[in-house]
């Protein structure tokens, strides 16, 4: 076996593995059909390796180059229409089709032109290089702007640009007399490895691209609540850690919330009659707070809303609107003469203070209007802890 021949054997296995790794990524893959399309890609791309073999080592040469030539366009545009379903530059089924096709009829065309002219090289060759560079062009143009898409951009660039590279090799070195010489020549060793790196490279960027999104999923995942869909306690904090990070010497406000009489809520009318007023709530909280604050459920039927830049007075008259909001609330499911209320305490964060600090002082604010009646707001002491202000309760 040469050396054209074994790079052949390990672009097949290589190209194998991938579309087998892409099938599995996509079982957990947000961009589930763009890791098919990959997978789709790289398997037929790997039947270009096996068509190149039988053409030095079967009889049926024209049939098995335009083949290997087919197949390695149709894995590229495979790979396209991947990349234009990640990236939202989706490209239309019927031109993909009509390029494979032109393209095949060109490649049937120069077939009896000699090897190594000007040509026939670059007519091979443009067909690919013209599928990787509007494959760069998808990424660029795409509003995904991370590092790892920039890499994949230039990477794709870089081997769309490849091909023309190989075309003006073929020119410079030769590339064989006919389609049965070219696989004992130099430029065939040349091409193939140059292929395999570069097949490898985009393989392992495009993967990276997956795994890095399914990675951001989880840790999203791992920071929301499934039920009221708001960041869960961990959420909460780094995103607490976060907005504060935006606005280092500002004060800030953080108020806890907690159902009253929610035991009673769930005897009356069932876990599920209880699940749906924690939505319901939940729903409350998320359209009532302005864009920049952070809202949570930090605990089952308690929530806490982090108020950046916000007075300890300004927070105060909010949780009031999400008192009488709370009394508000209508289940669908449930009885009209159902009702539910909340029970408030406030904080506030002068700059430097840590969100521990505030929460502890909010929650000691929350008991005092649980143990004063329910239903109404307490607000923290702005100075000194831990006996919390009464303040004008709404009732
Ligand atoms: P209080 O006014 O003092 O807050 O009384 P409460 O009954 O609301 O508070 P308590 O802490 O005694 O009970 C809270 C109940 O909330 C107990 C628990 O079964 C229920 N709960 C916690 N998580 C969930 C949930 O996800 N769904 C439902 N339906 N109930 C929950
Ligand atoms: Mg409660
Ligand atoms: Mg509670």
């Amino acid at each position: 076996m040469n050396g054209a021949a074994f790079f052949l054997g390990v672009n097949f296995i290589i190209a194998i593995c991938f579309g087998v790794v892409f099938a599995v990524v996509s079982t957990r893959s947000r961009s589930r059909t763009a890791a098919l399309w990959f997978a789709a890609g790289f398997t037929v791309a790997s039947l270009s390796a096996v068509c190149e073999l039988l053409v030095a080592y079967t009889s049926l040469t024209k049939f098995w180059a335009i083949g290997a030539f087919a197949s390695v366009l149709g894995g590229m545009i495979l790979l396209r229409v991947g990349v234009g379903e990640l990236y939202g530059r989706r490209v239309a089924p019927v031109w993909t089709c009509c390029f494979l096709l032109a393209s095949i009829v060109l490649d049937l065309l120069i077939y009896d032109l000699p090897r190594g002219t000007a040509a026939h090289a670059f007519s091979y060759q443009t067909p690919f290089a013209l599928v990787l560079l509007t494959s760069a062009l998808a990424v660029f143009s795409s509003t995904r702007r991370l590092t790892i898409d920039r890499a994949l951009g230039c990477l794709l660039l870089a081997t769309g640009l490849h091909f023309f590279a190989k075309a003006s090799l073929a020119v410079i070195a030769g590339a064989g007399t006919t389609a049965r010489d070219y696989i004992g020549t130099n430029y065939a060793l040349i091409s193939q490895s140059s292929t395999a790196v570069l097949v490898v490279a985009v393989g392992l960027t495009l993967l990276s691209v997956l795994v890095l999104e399914i990675m951001a999923d989880e840790r999203s995942n791992s920071e929301k609540d499934a039920l009221s869909g708001l960041a869960n306690r961990r959420g909460f904090e780094n995103g607490v850690k976060a907005a504060m990070a935006l606005a280092p010497k500002a004060g800030h406000a953080v108020i806890i919330c907690d159902l009253d009489h929610f035991k009673r809520i769930n005897d009356t009318y069932g876990h599920h009659g209880g699940d749906l007023v924690i939505q319901a709530f939940g729903d409350l909280l998320r359209t009532s707070a302005a864009k920049n604050a952070v809202v949570g459920r930090i605990g089952g039927e308690e929530f806490a809303i982090f108020l950046p830049n916000t007075t300890l007075d300004m927070a105060t008259l909010f949780a009031q609107a999400l008192r009488g909001g709370t009394m508000g609330i209508t289940v669908s499911a449930l009885p009209s003469s159902f009702a539910v209320t909340a029970s408030f305490g406030v904080a506030e964060l002068a700059p430097g203070d840590d969100l521990g600090g505030a929460m502890r002082e909010a929650d000691t604010a929350l008991y005092e209007a649980k143990r004063s009646g329910r239903n109404r707001v307490k607000q923290a002491r702005q100075i000194g802890f831990p006996q919390p202000t009464s303040i004008k309760a709404g009732k």
